[in-house]
């Protein structure tokens, strides 16, 4: 069994059909580098750059984020690298970010929304992901967003933080630009916008989440906390229909995305990519080629 999944690993993800898939993997840190390549992902699907945060004392410097996007791009050597800006706030508390307590911190003060309030932390993060694009084949993609308006101040920020690249005589190549969809809100306006951006990322966790009203975080709601819900099934179908009409690819990277018993329904739905644990890459390979 074993040895028969090894087989798989310089092999296309395809169904018996024809549909292609985009196999990647999702990473919380660069010490997961050896388990991506040796499970023969195409690319990192997600990675979740707040590690660097949870690990320092203090904000990480320009040079440091630099230093660890740079490393990541080189070691995939040219295949896709989706890297997500920061997403703190909610179940990822970072002391010297001084938050508040909230009651409700899911529903609170995290992710683009602590970014757009400190343009400071969010620039620097922006820099180091820019500097570091001429190493690689990287995208941008950015956490919990509810609004178009959002998105139109990110990119600005974005511009802005070129143009300043740009005055200090530094190179940066043009990369993918790219949303979660995580919210339902972000479901329902999918249409307006994917004329924004290059792609969608579909987060089943957060969207279960909020889709069903069960916070992820309670062991007493596990056994409601059903991503197969129906509902679900039909906010994928919603967001795939919308980007697909507007010329744009959509991936899942939420933990849906490595369920094999689901895995015949998200690729009928339409989805171009997977996004899963290095663990799960080549069993899915596996399933997606008998399909
Ligand atoms: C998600 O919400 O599905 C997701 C992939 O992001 P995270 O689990 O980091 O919130
Ligand atoms: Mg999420």
């Amino acid at each position: 069994e074993r040895k028969l999944l090894q087989e798989l690993k310089g092999k296309e993800t395809v169904t018996k059909a024809g549909q292609k898939i985009h196999l990647y993997a999702n990473i919380g840190s660069e010490n997961d580098l050896g388990y991506v390549l040796q499970n023969g992902a195409e690319g990192i699907g997600l990675f979740r750059s707040e590690f660097l945060y949870l690990e320092n004392r203090d904000y990480p410097t320009e040079e440091q984020q630099f230093c660890a996007y740079k490393k990541v791009l080189e070691t995939m050597g040219g295949k896709k690298v989706i890297i997500r800006t920061l997403d703190i706030g909610a179940d990822k508390q970072i002391d010297y970010f001084g938050l508040e307590r909230e009651e409700n911190p899911a529903m609170g003060y995290r992710a683009v929304r602590i970014c757009l309030d400190r343009p400071d932390i969010f620039k620097t993060q922006l820099r180091a992901l820019y500097r570091a694009s001429v190493f690689g084949n990287l995208s941008i993609m950015v956490p919990m967003i509810i609004s178009a308006e959002e998105v139109t101040r990110v990119k600005q920020i974005i511009q802005e933080v070129k143009d300043e690249l740009d005055e200090d005589g530094m190179k940066y190549c043009s990369t993918e630009f790219g949303i979660m969809i995580e919210t339902p809100a972000a479901v329902m306006i999918s249409g307006q916008l994917a004329k924004e951006v290059d792609f969608f990322s579909i987060g089943t966790n957060d969207l279960t989440q909020y889709t069903l009203a069960i916070d992820r975080q309670n062991p007493k709601l596990d056994k409601l906390y059903n991503p197969h819900h129906p509902a679900l099934m039909e906010m994928i179908n919603i967001t795939v229909q919308n980007a697909h009409k507007n010329g744009i690819w959509v991936g899942i990277c939420g933990e849906l995305a490595s369920d094999l018993t689901i895995t015949d329904t998200l690729v009928s739905l339409g989805a171009d990519e997977l996004s899963v644990s290095p663990s799960y890459i080549l069993p899915l390979r596996k399933k997606i080629r008998e399909m």
